[in-house]
């Protein structure tokens, strides 16, 4: 059995006959949300039939959701064999201008999406990594989490989201179904979420941020930085032995960045670890020359974690010193924080409840 959310326009139309079909099957997917190929009335019912036999559009199933107090929601989606990886929907409130130049309140929604279930780079700060890796996501897998939460969260197709390739996993280690993935879903006839509303997050693969800069997407990219010195960096971050610093910053570099955006460096700030003003001068330095945005975010502690939140006040400071030298800089919370925290806690939340049902 295929996963229909696998497959790009053209790969459909190369497979169904008479190809003008996949625009209508397409239209169907992800503009009606439909999972029933027999409900799909326009196509005719030998393609309907086909399609039940070979192809599937519920292969991945969403069994849990948790809404926090801030309004995000968590999404529990499990796999046709047994495994399970989240999404998260972020609502933010939105200022725009109307035609007369009101100023108008509006939301803005954010899909915060998994990769691979697990994930190989192992962080020492991340809930992700303490499972191990499991496999990859596949393309349809991927693009399946931003359909489920629109048709469950009611969102018209019209109405935009940003992806941002943060939940569980590496994305860069998962390429050709996350490039996959990005075309499906940036498909005008689909969902059309153009790559600029897209962003990877990757904890620095510096040739595979190369090789996502030679296809020219026109996404955006956020480095997961963490850490101003190698040695540091390499106890957060295992890989940074292979992908060091400044390895990582020449690919940035070389990057293509559509003049009006920036690349984003995360960093998360943990107690006493790198919260401190050297730091703060050393990222400065680090990012000398590349249009950039800082995004401080607070260490979520978890369960075993030997990392503590850092103060606000120091949050402020390191903040303040970027600001005061011209970067931009902001500050994130981990949203959806009373749900569960950071990527992967969901997943472990449920296994756990699942291990106490069957003692
Ligand atoms: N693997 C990619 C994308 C997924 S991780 C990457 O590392 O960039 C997404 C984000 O979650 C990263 O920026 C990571 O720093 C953050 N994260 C992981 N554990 C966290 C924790 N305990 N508290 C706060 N953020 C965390
Ligand atoms: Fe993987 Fe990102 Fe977690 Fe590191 S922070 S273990 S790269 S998911």
């Amino acid at each position: 059995m295929l996963n229909i959310y696998d497959f790009t326009l053209e790969e459909l139309k190369r497979r169904l006959h008479p190809p003008f079909r996949a625009k209508q099957l397409y239209h169907w997917l992800y503009h009606r949300y439909e999972e029933e190929f027999e409900k799909m009335h326009n196509l005719s019912k030998e393609l309907r039939q086909k399609l039940t036999q070979d192809y599937s559009a519920t292969l991945t199933k969403v069994i849990r959701e948790e809404v926090s107090e801030d309004g995000s929601r968590k999404y529990l989606f499990q796999t046709h064999d047994g495994l399970t990886y989240e999404a998260v929907l972020l609502k933010m409130k939105e200022k725009k201008e109307d035609e007369e130049g009101r100023i108008i309140e509006g939301e803005k929604y954010t899909i915060c999406v998994s990769s691979q279930v697990g994930c190989k780079v192992g962080c020492s700060f991340c809930f992700t990594a303490k499972g191990g890796f499991v496999r990859n996501l596949s393309a349809g897998e991927i693009v399946y989490q931003i359909v489920a939460l629109k048709r469950l969260n009611a969102l018209a197709p019209e109405k935009r989201v940003n992806i941002v390739y943060m939940g569980m996993g590496e994305p860069l280690d998962n390429f050709e179904n996350l490039i996959q993935a990005i075309r499906i879903l940036s498909e005008l006839d689909g969902l059309s979420i153009s790559t600029k509303r897209q962003t990877i997050s990757t904890s620095g693969i510096a040739p595979k941020i190369e090789k996502l800069g030679a296809l020219d997407l026109g996404v955006q990219l956020a480095i997961s930085l963490h850490a101003v010195d190698d040695e540091l960096r390499t106890r957060l971050i295992p890989m940074n032995k292979a992908y060091n610093i400044a390895s990582i910053i020449e690919a940035v570099r070389r990057f293509p960045i559509d003049s009006r955006k920036r690349v984003m460096f995360e960093y998360l700030v943990i107690k006493g670890v790198n919260d401190d003003e050297k730091s703060a001068k050393t990222l400065l330095k680090l990012l000398n020359g590349i249009k950039s945005k800082v995004n401080l975010i607070y260490f979520n502690p978890h369960e075993g974690s030997e990392f503590e939140r850092p103060l606000e006040s120091k949050m402020v400071a390191f903040q303040k010193y970027l600001i005061d030298r011209g970067l931009l800089c902001t500050i994130r919370e981990s949203k959806g924080i009373d749900i569960s925290a950071a990527c992967g806690q969901l997943r472990e939340k449920i296994i756990k409840e699942e291990n106490c049902g069957n003692r």
